[in-house]
């Protein structure tokens, strides 16, 4: 039993549904907060003097306390995007790109993903989980308490299966929650050039249902995009992947506006995710399908580009999630302190949106909007404590880690 005292406490509350427009706003808060966890979960979380009333006499013997001494308690972060399970980053791209090389160039000189994904092909399993691990622990460290993790750099069926495996043991041997997303149609591989929709095919044939039957996988992901894969493409695969059992997700409208928005709409997907050059009838598309919208201002941030309209998408009644992207290339920050300072102070969300964004909404993108996300009685203790007054010194300190200290079920780590 673990009793949390002289803590600012704030948290969204779940009403059983993402929370979209004016809810996306609406926080709870206690000034002299307590959280009581017992068996590593959340016994009892408000006011001090209510917390202390449900402490049983059995709790009063065993209790272990915290002091957080008036800082600032919130969820641990849900990063509901990432492709965290690669080798090396691509650093000298990265330079290229900065000094005027664009992404679609890039690829088609064969660096790029395939230089990642040759990379991923070519090592143990034993060396991919290692790099994976870390760059995972990094994030728990950073705040990060549940991650989703595509796979994605192996496009074959063996190295798309090593990539699965490596993920599933990173959410075995760390304190991390881990939801695994098959991202197979991240790119055509380089022995498909040209054949693109022999290899949609061989996806939605081949590694699609061998990854549901071994149980590798709960959603898959398709990179939608002009030049890349089509909107018909996107289509057979998720129809494919649902007809599997996984839930489905999709990159949309990224470089482009290619109708992968208004598609996610139809498609009702969990989640469409960048968005940056989402036109409103898409958006709406998406409103109207209960999907959420996934944005990654990281990257946005580290390719120049314009950020995605996330006021508008929230005004739209849109639910709105945040995640890092943290990935080989384009934007390699497993950070979703940084992600939310870039939320608040470029794209016009307040702190209380953008603490749903990061925590309960993010959950619901992943599926877990009724397990984690909050701090709510039932729910397992994943939380933070910060080194500020308010969620908004994320902001305030944005690039600087304010996470002074991080609980998985209750367990400091
Ligand atoms: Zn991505």
């Amino acid at each position: 039993v673990t009793l949390f005292r002289r803590a600012r406490i704030y948290t969204p509350l779940d009403t059983g549904r993402p929370a979209a427009g004016p809810a996306q706003g609406r926080i709870e808060s206690w000034d002299g907060g307590a959280l009581l966890v017992r068996d590593g979960r959340i016994a009892a979380v408000g006011e001090e003097s209510e917390v202390l009333g449900a402490l049983g006499a059995a709790d009063r013997r065993a209790v272990q306390e915290v002091d957080c001494g008036g800082r600032c308690m919130i969820p641990g972060f849900v990063d509901p995007h990432t492709h965290l399970c690669f080798v090396v980053p691509r650093e000298r791209e990265f330079l290229a790109r900065i000094e005027g090389a664009d992404y679609l160039s890039i690829l088609r000189d064969g660096g790029g993903i395939h230089a990642t994904v040759e990379s991923v092909r070519a090592s143990t399993e034993e060396d991919l989980y290692a790099a994976t691990r870390d760059r995972a622990l990094s994030a728990l460290r950073l705040g990060t308490t549940t991650v989703e993790i595509k796979s994605g750099y192996g496009l074959s069926l063996d190295s798309e299966l090593k990539q699965l495996r490596v993920i599933a043991r990173v959410g075995r041997e760390t304190p991390l929650s881990v939801v695994p997303t098959l991202l197979a149609a991240h790119a055509v591989p380089a022995e498909y050039s040209g054949r693109a929709d022999a290899y949609v095919e061989h996806v939605a044939a081949v590694v699609i249902p061998r990854v549901a039957e071994e149980g590798l996988a709960a959603y898959c992901d398709v990179f939608c995009e002009r030049g890349v894969f089509s909107v018909p493409h996107t289509e057979r695969i998720l129809l494919a992947a649902r007809n599997a059992g996984l839930g489905c997700r999709l990159h949309a409208d990224e470089l482009d506006e290619g109708g992968g928005a208004a598609l996610a709409g139809r498609l009702r997907v969990a989640s469409a995710d960048h968005l940056l050059a989402a036109t409103d009838a898409g958006l709406r598309a998406m409103a109207d399908g209960g999907v959420i919208a996934v944005l990654l201002p990281i990257t946005a941030f580290t390719l120049r580009r314009p950020y995605a309209r996330a006021r508008a998408m929230v005004d739209l009644g849109l639910p709105v999630a945040i995640a890092t992207d943290c990935n080989a290339g384009s934007a390699c920050v497993e950070s979703m302190g940084f992600a939310f300072g870039l939320a608040v102070l470029q794209m016009g969300l307040s702190v209380a949106e953008t603490l749903t964004a990061v925590t309960l909404n993010a959950a619901y993108a992943l599926g877990l909007g009724d397990t984690v996300g909050c701090l709510a009685p039932g729910r397992p203790a994943d939380l933070l404590v910060l080194h500020g007054e308010s969620p908004g010194i994320l902001a305030f300190r944005a690039g600087v880690s304010v996470v002074d200290e991080v609980y998985k079920a209750g367990v400091r780590v």
